[in-house]
């Protein structure tokens, strides 16, 4: 029999599909799987608006049927099924005009590298997928309201022939023959329960339907009532219908219906931590973007967070399927720590969507987003002090980070959670607390940059800040200097390192005192230089200093600790 051609356009589309995405093969199971999902709705929403038969519902599922024999993984259905007309339409058209623009499009908006993405997840050329696994696909289906069946194969880009068959039910079954076995690749491994098991589970697990497998289970037989002491125990193998997804997922539920536990125990399996999160913040968002999010904020850091190998990202799912699994555009770098889902239908797992329109969605929820987790670690600074100390031990420095970086763009939203040692209070304290706190005639925020917060308290400059009753902020970290320069001011109050020569506003007294010491001190002064050569510029009566003896002071804007660290970076 003749083969029928796909249209030219379709032909370049599926070649491109099946020899450009090598990395995530196994995606094909969750587009088979959301296609039946799909159909299974289609045949619930005909049913309810064109009457008929009474549909019964707990019978709606999808089938699994790996036959290691034939070499076949077998996809069934029992939901609205394909005429004729609808098996060449849907499986012999790949997709609308401009759909070849998709790589190049995704690429060029917000410039993401085209291996970033999941090409497949977000514009759905689903049903294709199956050739990056299998040789020949075979389509058999009965639609709903018909008695006849038809049959689609085909093995690939050469085309597809159609004809006419038996099949009992109304609904789809898909057989796929996999491809023989390769070095790099092991198709075989679509044939195992156990793999089949780990993908439903990873990517299918919230399809409403049930995801039915057999599955092999070993029993240990009933003991005879007469068994003595060296009776051995005998096993059987039962095969047992199950079904591997939980159908439901918890951030589809209601908040006030989730325990603390559940929350807790869903993190530390998806994301294989050990430790309870922080916080969640589950969120469901109604208005112009409609998208359900669980996000976690870990209570430690993980293992790879600071190598090249963390990759930040949200999984995305759209109505139960999951689209992408690590979507870095839901979070910015500064919450880059942040773990989580976000489900909305607004993602259609269809190619016809506006890509604009995806990114817009994606930038409104982003910012959503971004502003819930500044909410909620607000909140732990506020009234769970202990849990956000322990949230600023892991992840501080990427705050801190966060408020320097993009020209210090974002540092209006990071400034309120960032924490510093206070010399009053003898612990971190946020900016806000210590503003709260100025006295009276206080002009500036007053930092010292140092090692340690031990030595800090010795230095000498601080002494007679820290005698008008002004609190000090000591900054022991590497990049708390830049924090502070990014900053400029907080609140009208600009920073002051305690060592810049105008720390303390001076009175005419207190200059003609120091003019007066100058004059008295010279050949002191004089002897110091002369000691010290070129090593400084010059030996001074330093208005600085209370009981203290001597310190060192930069010349110029940048402070010593500065000094040192440029020293450090090009010595
Ligand atoms: P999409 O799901 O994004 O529409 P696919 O390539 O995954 O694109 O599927 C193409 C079309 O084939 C679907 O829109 C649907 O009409 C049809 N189809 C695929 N699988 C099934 C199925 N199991 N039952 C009924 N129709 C199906
Ligand atoms: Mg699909």
């Amino acid at each position: 029999m003749a083969k029928k051609q796909f249209k030219a356009e379709s032909k370049r589309l599926l070649d491109l599909m099946i020899n450009s995405i090598y990395t995530h093969k196994e995606i094909f199971l969750r587009e088979i799987i959301s296609n039946a999902s799909d159909a299974i709705d289609k045949l619930t929403y005909k049913a309810l608006s064109e009457g008929g038969a009474a549909l019964d519902r707990s019978a709606l599922q999808i089938t699994l049927i790996p036959d290691e024999a034939a070499r076949t993984l077998t996809v069934r259905d029992n939901g609205v099924g394909m005429t004729k007309e609808e098996l060449e339409q849907n499986l012999g058209t790949i997709a609308k005009s401009g759909s070849l623009q998709f790589k190049k499009d995704m690429a060029q908006a917000e410039g993401i590298p085209e291996s970033d993405t999941d090409i497949i997840g977000q514009f759905g050329v689903g049903f294709y997928s199956a050739f990056m696994v299998a040789d020949t696909v075979t389509v058999t289906s009965r639609a709903w309201g018909s008695d006849e069946a038809w049959r689609w194969e085909s093995s690939g880009a050469d085309g597809y022939t159609l004809t006419s068959c038996e099949k009992a039910d109304v609904g789809t079954e898909i057989v796929m023959k996999l491809k023989p076995d390769a070095d790099e690749e092991d198709y075989s491994q679509y044939l195992k329960t156990y793999t089949l098991e780990r993908l439903v589970k990873k990517y299918s697990d919230y399809i409403h339907y049930p995801i039915k497998m057999e599955v092999e289970h070993s029993h240990e037989k009933p003991r005879p009532a007469d068994a003595g002491e060296d009776y051995k125990p005998e096993y059987e193998t039962v095969r047992e219908w199950e079904t591997l997804n939980s159908m439901v997922p918890l951030w589809q539920r209601p908040k006030s219906e989730v325990k603390t536990e559940e929350y807790n125990d869903f993190y530390k399996e998806k994301y294989g931590d050990w430790e309870d999160p922080l916080s969640v913040i589950h969120v469901s968002a109604e208005g112009t973007v409609e998208y359900k999010a669980m996000l976690y904020l870990p209570a430690h850091a993980p293992f790879d967070f600071h190598s090249r190998e963390y990759q930040k990202g949200l999984q995305l799912y759209s109505s139960g399927v999951l689209i992408m699994d690590k979507c870095a555009d839901l979070l910015p770098e500064h919450f880059r720590f942040v773990k989580g889902v976000v489900d909305s239908q607004d993602f259609s797992l269809n190619i016809s969507r506006e890509m604009l329109q995806h990114t817009r969605q994606l930038k409104v929820i982003a910012a959503n987003l971004e502003k819930k987790i500044k909410g909620e670690l607000l909140r732990l600074q506020k009234d769970e002090r202990e849990k956000y100390e322990t949230f600023w031990k892991a992840f501080g420095t990427q705050i801190k980070v966060g408020v320097v970086s993009d020209y210090g763009a974002h540092k209006e939203l990071l400034q309120d959670l960032l924490l510093f040692w206070s010399s009053k209070e003898g612990k971190l304290v946020s900016l806000a607390e210590y503003q709260a706190r100025m006295a009276e005639g206080q002009e500036f925020i007053y930092y010292a940059c140092g090692e340690d917060v031990r030595k800090l308290e010795k230095l000498p400059q601080a002494e007679r800040i820290r005698d008008k009753g002004y609190e000090i902020l000591y900054l022991t970290e590497e990049p708390d200097q830049f924090v502070v320069d990014a900053l400029g001011a907080m609140g009208g109050k600009s920073f002051k390192s305690v060592d810049s020569d105008d720390a303390l506003p001076e009175s005419d007294e207190e200059k003609a005192e120091i003019e007066k010491k100058s004059q008295e001190n010279k050949d002191v002064l004089d002897f110091v230089k002369q000691t010290l050569g070129d090593r400084i510029k010059e030996a001074r009566v330093s208005k600085l200093l209370k009981s203290g003896a001597v310190c060192m002071t930069a010349d110029g804007p940048i402070t010593l600790e500065m000094e040192k660290y440029f020293q450090k970076v090009d010595p």
